[in-house]
């Protein structure tokens, strides 16, 4: 398995407010409309990048999705290879 990068910044106070913020400001899936569930990065987070407030708590880099819009969007990301990206990018 690959190790879980993502884990402790999705822990920190600091996405939780900016979460919570974002969700009381939007509240709907910015797609279809119905209730959000997840705030999707863009720019997906890699061990590279997570360390960046800039990527990971940029408001333009992040959207407020439903479920089913956020498993859309992320069945349309693949690897150099082909192969789905990993598990660590569903939750965001
Ligand atoms: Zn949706
Ligand atoms: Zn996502």
């Amino acid at each position: 398995m690959a190790q879980d990068f993502a884990a402790a910044f999705y822990k920190s106070k600091a996405w939780r407010e900016f979460r919570a913020a974002y969700f009381a400001r939007v509240l709907l899936c910015e797609r279809c409309g119905r209730p959000g569930k997840i705030l999707h990065h863009k720019i997906l987070l890699t061990p590279e990048n997570i360390v960046n407030p800039l990527i990971t708590l940029n408001p333009e880099n992040v959207e407020l999705l439903c479920k089913d819009c956020h498993e859309a969007e992320h069945h349309a990301h693949f690897d150099a290879d082909g192969h789905p990206v990993p598990e660590n990018y569903w939750r965001g």
